[in-house]
């Protein structure tokens, strides 16, 4: 079985064709999804498309994304927090910093993704972290929460560089489409280097279409990509690598391993 870590068939450009979406991912064995939001509305849609596809072994992360952080004052949500109840929801996010594109202001989105994790702290939940072009001040910020919140750096993009404190800090790494790109050599090296039990693969659709579907839509079924890749950049066969990932994700999210 394939796991497809952080996807959102609940995103505009996916949702209206969910159905075939889902039906082509899981007649690709794609057998256990996390569907992440990156608002309030969007987790919403999230949560709903998770129940919706309960019998495909879909899940939900609800958050708010940094990119968003700016619209919503001073505090979480109070709708945001009660979604974070749904059975459905096994983690928080996607939260984080994102200096590259800096849609919302630094300061603002350090201080939401602080507020997050200290409700994933009080909640009890794992979360799924966005970070781009801001490793140093993410990483002070998670300091914090080392030993306390479990964490995944979705599409981790820090090199070699911050590996050893992210894995230090207990943290999951998962790969995506980028993995596959021609010019991806120090992700492979961080593919290369990953214990085995810190690994994740993802899509991130409708984003990081993987090679040979690079400036397509891309979505779940695709993950099988970025399998392919890393076993053969690991030296383990598909099924293996398929193995250790069922079990890394049924211990990060702490959902069952029946079907599997
Ligand atoms: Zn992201
Ligand atoms: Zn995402």
């Amino acid at each position: 079985m394939l796991i497809d870590s952080h996807c959102h068939p609940n995103s505009e450009e996916l949702r209206e064709n969910a159905q075939e979406i889902m039906d082509r991912a899981w007649n690709t064995g794609v057998g256990r999804f996390l569907i992440v939001g990156c608002d309030l509305e969007d987790s919403r849609e999230a949560v709903t498309m998770a129940r919706r596809f309960e019998g495909y072994g879909a899940y939900a992360a609800v958050g708010i994304h940094p990119h968003e952080a700016a619209r919503y004052g001073e505090t979480l949500p109070q709708a945001l927090l009660d979604l974070a109840g749904d059975e459905r929801v096994v983690a928080l996010g996607e939260m984080g910093l994102d200096y590259y594109y800096d849609h919302s202001p630094r300061e603002v989105q350090r201080k939401f993704f602080a507020l997050q994790l200290e409700w994933a702290a009080r909640a009890d939940l794992p979360v799924v972290l966005h970070i781009r072009d801001a490793m140093p001040d993410a990483l002070a910020i998670l300091r914090d929460f080392a030993g306390r919140v479990p964490m995944l750096f979705h599409c981790y993009g820090g090199g070699l560089e911050y590996l050893d404190e992210v894995l230090g800090m207990g943290g999951l790494c998962a790969l995506g489409g980028a993995v596959t790109w021609n010019r991806s050599d120090e992700l492979r090296d961080v593919a290369a280097r990953l214990p085995a039990d810190r690994i994740l693969l993802e899509t991130d659709c409708p984003y990081m279409a993987p090679v040979p579907f690079r400036g397509k839509t891309n979505e779940p079924a695709w993950v099988s990509r970025v399998y392919e890749t890393v076993a053969k950049v690991r030296s383990v066969s598909v099924g293996e690598l398929a193995a250790q990932i069922e079990r890394n994700a049924a211990s990060f999210f702490s959902w069952g391993m029946e079907n599997v």
